[in-house]
C-alpha cells in the first residue's frame, strides 16, 4: 500500500506512519478497562490524559448526568495549522455491551479475540485507538492538518443516547466519521429509521381453575397477535422483530397483563410506519376477538401502544464532500472502497439527524455483540492508515 506522492505531496506512506505495535497496546490496554453503558468513567479518564497530551483542550459533557451515567461524553479539540482546511469530526462510542467486563484479549497471530467468557470490545474501541493513533502520528510528524473534533461518546449501546445529548453547536465540524463497523473497505453511508416498540396487551385475570370463564388471557391473546404478525425481513429495506416477552404471575392465574417489546427498522420511512401500524393491528384485531360479559358488565381485552421513534435513517450522498474525501484518501492508498448500506443503527444516524454529514467507516471489528468477537490487527492498521490519509487529504483542501 502507497500512497501516490503527486496527489497527496508527501513522500510518506501512511502504512509506514502508523505505530503498529503502539495502536495495537492501545487497543488492548483499553479493552482492558471495563466500560458498560453508562459505565464508561474510566475509560473517558484514560482516554482524556490521552487526548491532553497529544495538545487537545478536552471536556466532558452532562450527558452522563442525563442519562444516569458515570460520566459524559468526551469532547477534544484540537487545533488545526491549515486554517482553510474544513474542521472534521472524528467520532467512536467509549461503552460496550454484556458480557463485557474483565475482558481478557488473547492474540494468536494478528487475530485478536477474546477468552470466550467475554466480548473483545473491539466495538468499538478499535475506532477509539484508531483516532487514537492516528492524532498521536500528526503531532509527532507535525503533519498538516485541519481543525479536528474528537468525540467519545457514551452509551451507543444503549440507545445511542449519549450522542442523542450531545450538544454540536459545540463543535466545529461539519463533517465527519464514526469509526464503528466491521467489514474495512466499507464507508456505511446508509441506515435505516428505527422504532421502538412496547405493546401491552390488558386481559382480565380469573382463578384458572375454579372459573376460567370469568378471564381473559392476556396470553393468548398476545399469541394471536404475534401469530399474524408479518416479523423478521419484511422487505428489502424493512425488518422488524418482537425480542421480549413479559407478563403473567402464576400457573393458577389467568393473565390479565402482558407486554411485549420489539422494533421495526427501515430505510423507507413510510414503510416504517406501515409496518409499525401493521404490528399493532395484528394485536388489536386479536383483542377485539376476546371479550366476555360479567354481572351485566362487558370486559374487553385491549391494547395499550407506546411507539417510539428510537433514531431516523441516515442518508449521506455519494457526492457528500466527506464521501469524496474518503474516496480521495482510499484512491492514495490503492484501496477499493465501497459504499454501502447497514441494517444496524449507530451514533452517525444521531449525529446526520443533528444536521451533520457523518458517515460510518469500518474498522475491522467481527462477530460482534458476542463471546466470539474478534478483530483482525491488519485490518485495524488499514482502517488507521486510512483515517490518517483522510486527515491529511482534507488538511489540502485550499
Ligand atoms: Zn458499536
Amino acid at each position: 500500500m502507497s500512497i501516490s506522492t503527486a496527489e497527496s505531496g508527501f513522500n510518506l506512506t501512511g502504512d509506514d506512519l502508523i505505530n503498529k505495535e503502539r495502536l495495537r497496546n492501545l487497543l488492548v490496554e483499553l479493552i482492558k478497562i471495563d466500560s458498560l453503558s453508562r459505565k464508561e468513567y474510566n475509560i473517558a479518564m484514560r482516554l482524556k490524559r490521552e487526548m491532553e497530551e497529544l495538545g487537545a483542550t478536552v471536556t466532558l459533557d452532562d450527558a452522563g448526568a442525563k442519562v444516569g451515567g458515570s460520566v459524559g461524553n468526551l469532547i477534544a479539540q484540537f487545533q488545526g495549522n491549515r486554517p482553510s482546511a474544513p474542521a472534521l469530526l472524528l467520532s467512536a462510542h467509549m461503552d460496550t455491551v454484556v458480557p463485557g467486563e474483565g475482558v481478557a484479549p488473547v492474540l494468536d497471530g494478528d487475530i485478536l479475540r477474546s477468552d470466550g467468557r467475554t466480548v473483545l470490545g473491539g466495538d468499538d474501541k478499535s475506532g477509539v485507538a484508531i483516532i487514537c493513533e492516528t492524532l498521536r502520528v500528526i503531532k509527532e510528524n507535525k503533519l498538516p492538518c485541519g481543525d479536528t473534533d474528537v468525540v467519545f461518546t457514551i452509551c451507543e449501546e444503549a440507545g445511542l443516547v449519549g450522542a442523542k445529548c450531545l450538544d454540536v453547536s459545540r463543535l466545529r465540524a461539519r463533517m465527519g466519521l464514526v469509526l464503528d463497523s466491521d467489514s474495512v473497505g466499507f464507508l456505511f453511508t446508509k441506515a435505516p429509521a428505527a422504532n421502538r416498540i412496547e405493546f401491552r396487551v390488558h386481559g382480565l385475570e380469573a382463578h384458572a381453575g375454579v372459573c376460567p370463564e370469568k378471564g381473559i388471557s392476556a396470553i393468548k391473546v398476545a399469541a394471536e397477535g404475534i401469530a399474524q404478525m408479518k416479523l423478521g425481513r419484511i422487505d428489502h429495506e424493512t425488518t422488524a422483530n418482537i425480542g421480549i416477552i413479559e407478563g403473567g404471575m402464576a400457573v393458577n392465574i389467568v393473565p390479565n397483563s402482558v407486554v411485549l417489546k420489539g422494533e421495526a427498522r427501515s430505510h423507507n420511512p413510510e414503510q416504517l410506519d406501515r409496518q409499525t401500524q401493521h404490528m399493532l393491528r395484528c394485536l388489536e384485531e386479536a383483542a377485539a376477538r376476546h371479550r366476555l360479559e360479567l354481572g351485566g358488565k362487558e370486559h374487553k381485552a385491549r391494547v395499550e401502544a407506546k411507539i417510539e421513534r428510537d433514531y431516523d435513517r441516515m442518508e449521506v450522498p455519494d457526492g457528500a464532500p466527506i464521501v469524496q474525501l474518503v474516496r480521495a484518501a482510499a484512491r492514495n492508498l490503492n484501496c477499493d472502497l465501497k459504499t454501502t448500506a447497514t441494517g444496524g443503527g449507530c451514533d452517525a444516524n444521531v449525529l446526520n439527524q443533528k444536521g451533520l454529514q457523518v458517515a460510518n467507516l469500518a474498522t475491522g471489528m467481527r462477530d460482534i455483540h458476542t463471546v466470539n468477537e474478534w478483530l483482525d490487527l491488519r485490518d485495524l492498521n488499514l482502517c488507521a492508515a486510512m483515517v490518517l490519509e483522510i486527515v491529511r487529504v482534507n488538511a489540502q483542501v485550499p
